[in-house]
């Protein structure tokens, strides 16, 4: 038995308090019956409707993709390009990316159907790290990676404070491989941080999200995660 609006946030209905909100408000309905106090408990069985309509009460599951290149962040595209869940053609529960990674970068995606942790992550104030490898055009030099760190003005926003180090460079290629660790979450962020220190992104993958890294799983591949790594991610 779980609280009923702990399992409407795990629905991706609401956060548990806007759940408790609609419970109050007499929007919520258990086996056919309008529900307004808190702390009613409901089992698998029981039959939970807001507004009128079932909510999914499936159990959450969490998987660890890497993200292949050329591959959209979404369910479904309008054209018909490949998305990620096509990398996931025998899981039957309705599981979407947390997050976004674009269509060319690579590494790891966050997979689950447990909208109340994906709404969690998402959000702004949850600062979790994740560390990017990017190869990028020209010789990166170290007052640059200092800026990075301290916080670049993009798109009218000072960026948080970051990492950054250099890995390898190639004079004769006019290339840099940078590691930098944020924990914003902005559309497109790295590569608008590189550009606005004059180093365009040529290649970007994803090397860690929070405790998770992409160790035994290749491009395509991906792997459940185990319970003591969800709990990390909270
Ligand atoms: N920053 C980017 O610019 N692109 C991504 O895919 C992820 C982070």
């Amino acid at each position: 038995m779980e609280r009923l609006q702990k399992v409407m946030a795990h629905a991706g209905i609401a956060s548990r308090r806007k759940s408790e909100e609609l419970i109050v408000k007499g929007r919520v309905k258990v086996n056919g019956e309008v529900v307004k106090e808190l702390g009613v408990q409901v089992g698998n069985s029981d039959r939970v409707e807001v507004d009128g309509v079932p909510i999914d009460r499936e159990e959450p599951i969490y998987f660890l993709l890497n993200k292949p290149r050329n591959t959209i962040s979404a369910v479904s595209d309008d054209k018909d390009r490949r998305v990620v869940t096509d990398l996931f053609p025998h899981i039957e529960q309705r599981i979407y990316p947390v997050g976004r990674l674009d269509y060319d970068t690579t590494g790891a995606l966050i997979l689950t159907n447990d909208g109340e942790l994906s709404q969690m992550l998402m959000h702004p104030k949850f600062n979790i790290d994740k560390t990017y490898v990017a190869k990028v055009e020209g010789m990166v030099e170290k007052h640059t990676l200092t800026k990075l760190e301290k916080g670049i003005v993009v798109e009218g926003k000072r960026t948080a404070p970051a990492k950054a180090k250099i890995i390898s460079a190639d004079k004769a290629k006019n290339v840099t491989m940078v590691e930098l660790t944020i924990h914003e979450g902005r559309n497109r962020q790295v590569k608008n941080m590189f550009k606005a220190v004059g180093h365009p992104v040529q290649k970007l993958k994803r090397e860690t999200y929070g405790t998770l890294n992409l160790d035994g799983l290749r491009p395509g591949e991906w792997r459940e995660l185990k319970s003591f790594e969800v709990n990390q991610l909270r």
